[in-house]
Formats: C-alpha cells, sequence, structure tokens
C-alpha cells in the first residue's frame, strides 16, 4: 500500500488518490521487461477506454497537453488557421494550437454550465476555422448537439477537451465519443490519474493510422510491431507521445475502480450541495448547475461569490481556518498572450465575471464527511460580507 499522509489540522484543495493496486502492477511491468511505451498495460487501458466509451481508438500520451499537440498535427493546422476556444479554460487547450500557428478565437461561456456559449458559435466561424473545442468543464458536457450542428454545417473539426469529464455522459453518450477527436487528462489534479498522463480518443477512424505514427516519432512502428510492414522508417512528422508502460500500470488500477472513485467523488459532491444549498440562496451564491441530460463526472464543486471581493475574503477566511480553496482559470483572452492575438477587456463578459467569482473548495477522493463538515461549518461563519479586506487580493494565480 502506497502511504497517504493525513493531517489533522488542514485540509488541502487536492489530493492524489491510489487505490492499492498500482504497486502490484508497477511491480508487474519489471517482471514483465518491458518499461517503454506501448507495453501490456498500455494495451489493457486502450481496450478498457474502448470498449467502456465505445471510441474507434484510444491512445495513452505523456499528457493532455499532447494529446492536444497531437490533435493539432492530425489536423495539419496551418499559420493562420482559426480555432474556436472557450477563453475559460487551460492554457493547453489552445497553445497546442497556437504551437502550429493557430490563430485563437476565443468564445465566451454560458453563465449557467460555464461551458461554451453554443448561441455566440456561429457568427465566429470563418473560412478560415479549423477547428471547435468545446470544453466540458467541471465534467458537465457542452451542448454537443448544437455544436456538432454547427460545425457539420461550415465543414469544422470539433475536439472535446474532456479532461474534467472522463466517464461522463451528454444525452446518455459518454463525453469523449462527440467530436472526431477528444482528449483525456491524468495528471494529479484530475479524477483518475497517474502522475502525469492523457489520452487521445479517435472517433473518426481516418485519423488512426497517423495518430500512431506521429505518436511514435514518425515512425511506422506500430505498423511493424503488428506485422504490417516488415522495417519500420520514417514516414511523417511525428514527436514521442507515448507513456512508459509503469504509468500505464498505475494508471489501469485506477481506471479498473472507476465506479469505487466515481461513487466516492459523486459523495462528495452531493454532500456539499445538500449542505450549501440553502445557505447559498440566502446569500446569493450559486452553485453548479448541472443540466437534466448530463450526468456529469464529480470533478469539482464550486461557489459563485457575489463579488471578487467576497470571493477573495472568503479564501481568506477558509485559510485562517486551515482549509485551501482556490479560484480557476484567468481569462485567455487577456492573458499576455491572448492580447497578443488581439483580445481585450469586455470581449468574453460572462468569462471575465466568472472568472472573478468562483471558488473552488476541497475536493478529493477520500475526502471525508467529518472534513467537508468543518469546511461548510466554516463557510457558514463567514458572514462578514460588508467588512470585506480588500488588501487581501493574493497576486498568486492556480490555474489549474
Ligand atoms: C488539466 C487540463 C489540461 C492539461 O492536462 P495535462 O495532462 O496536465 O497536460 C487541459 N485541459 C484542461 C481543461 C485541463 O483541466
Amino acid at each position: 500500500m502506497l502511504e497517504q499522509k493525513i493531517s489533522l489540522s488542514s485540509i488541502p484543495f487536492c489530493r492524489p488518490f491510489v487505490v492499492g493496486k498500482e504497486l502490484e502492477y508497477i511491480r508487474q511491468t519489471i517482471e514483465n521487461m518491458h518499461l517503454s511505451g506501448d507495453g501490456s498495460f498500455t494495451k489493457k487501458c486502450h481496450a478498457l477506454l474502448e470498449q467502456t466509451l465505445g471510441v474507434q481508438k484510444a491512445l495513452l500520451t505523456t499528457s493532455c497537453t499532447d494529446a492536444l499537440e497531437m490533435a493539432a498535427l492530425l489536423l495539419d493546422i496551418q499559420p493562420g488557421d482559426e480555432v474556436i476556444v472557450p477563453s475559460f479554460t487551460f492554457v493547453s487547450t489552445i497553445n497546442s494550437f497556437v504551437l502550429r500557428g493557430a490563430h485563437p478565437i476565443f468564445i465566451d461561456i454560458r453563465p449557467d454550465t460555464l461551458n461554451l456559449d453554443e448561441t455566440q458559435l456561429e457568427k465566429l466561424i470563418t473560412p478560415r476555422t479549423k477547428a471547435i473545442i468545446p470544453v466540458h468543464y467541471a465534467g458537465v458536457g457542452c451542448e454537443m448537439e448544437a455544436i456538432l450542428k454547427i460545425a457539420q454545417r461550415h465543414g469544422v473539426a470539433v475536439i472535446e477537451d474532456n479532461a474534467h469529464g472522463l466517464f461522463a455522459k451528454y444525452d446518455g453518450k459518454y463525453l469523449g465519443t462527440f467530436g472526431c477527436l477528444a482528449v483525456q487528462s491524468f495528471h494529479d489534479t484530475k479524477n483518475f490519474i497517474c502522475g502525469e498522463g492523457g489520452a487521445l480518443l479517435i472517433n473518426d477512424p481516418q485519423y488512426i493510422e497517423r495518430a500512431e505514427i506521429i505518436r511514435e516519432k514518425g515512425t511506422n512502428r506500430s505498423r511493424f510491431f503488428r506485422g504490417l510492414v516488415d522495417k519500420y522508417t520514417w514516414v511523417d512528422v511525428g514527436s514521442s507521445y507515448l507513456s512508459s508502460d509503469m504509468l500505464a500500470a498505475f494508471l489501469y488500477a485506477q481506471l479498473e475502480a472507476r465506479e469505487q472513485i466515481q461513487s466516492k467523488r459523486r459523495q462528495v459532491w452531493e454532500y456539499y450541495y445538500k449542505h450549501l444549498q440553502d445557505w447559498a440562496q440566502e446569500h446569493g451564491i450559486r452553485l453548479p448547475i448541472v443540466p437534466a441530460h448530463c450526468e456529469q463526472a464529480y470533478h469539482m464543486f464550486y461557489l459563485l461569490m457575489p463579488s471578487l471581493e467576497e470571493r477573495q475574503a472568503l479564501i481568506s477566511h477558509l485559510k485562517a481556518e486551515g482549509i485551501s480553496s482556490a479560484f480557476h482559470y484567468l481569462p485567455l483572452h487577456i492573458s499576455q498572450m491572448g492580447r497578443g492575438f488581439g483580445g481585450k477587456e469586455r470581449d468574453c463578459m460572462v468569462t471575465e465575471d466568472i472568472s472573478d467569482r468562483l471558488l473552488r473548495l476541497p475536493f478529493y477522493n477520500d475526502l471525508t464527511e467529518i472534513d467537508q463538515e468543518r469546511v461548510v461549518a466554516s463557510i457558514k461563519e463567514f458572514h462578514s460580507f460588508s467588512s470585506v479586506n480588500l488588501d487581501y487580493i493574493p497576486k498568486a494565480h492556480v490555474v489549474r
């Protein structure tokens, strides 16, 4: 068993969770003498993802960022191509495309789910638009039906950034199965982890062969191992995007325990919701909204505070109680890079507003009810909305 340190005095914001079989599986990779990529555990992870989700092909990668880079290469993104992306997301969602010379077109989010606002999509499409990247924020599905309809009408590819939403559903269908490509993250901060890791999910079979080549340094090594060619050679551009089988072994233990993990996360989410509902209503604070046609992934729990000042004051109040909470993405369109692409204030008003007011509560698989009780009690103690200390606005920014 891996040790999990328990601190009684402080409640962290996030903590990696170990299901128990990870070390045993890693030991097996050592016994197999196969530590590099595409060993037996990588294959098991691929099969599990393909069969459970119903995707044509799953390929483990070294990170979600790398899976996004693969997507940009697969779509042949060229300098000047436009990619539509929510301003309210992690940098990698767009950076991987900017690396290939793409011009980001930032779209605002819906005030309810905080997902890309599909009603603003069509007017942002130009003849140069190559891709739309919906991000399923907090593991709640974007309005995929509308997004796909618009994308199809204009011949634009859809790539789902599903870093938060593995095993969540939209209209009864798994997230990650809607776009021609989708990406997953297995970073420590996500629901299923292996330290650093990701996956590219392929729904359009035309991308499968080239994806395997790009992932294997631009060689046809995968075809060679399947006996389809008698030697392997340089056939395309590519890089090294496959992860060690030791990490796949760790991840396989987690994916096998997906029901256990998701049910623990569901309990955490529901506890917060149940115990904060009345308080939130009384104080004009909004809790997450999950539409009826979405089965969420229980990735996070957030509060939307009435103002930036109150959000910052609550963060410091909780901190004084030994509880770590966190805000989230800073709008990309007015980041240093975003401004370089012409982004300016008021371009994405909902994003700018939400980014100031959103507060994420401690959330991890083995967060105990006793600790959650403490978090909820501390939040309810916080009644000093009028005496907000404006000096306390931390400069450090949490972007994950
Ligand atoms: C975590 C995250 C990523 C990046 O994942 P890595 O595996 O760390 O590269 C990308 N997009 C979103 C929405 C994320 O939350």
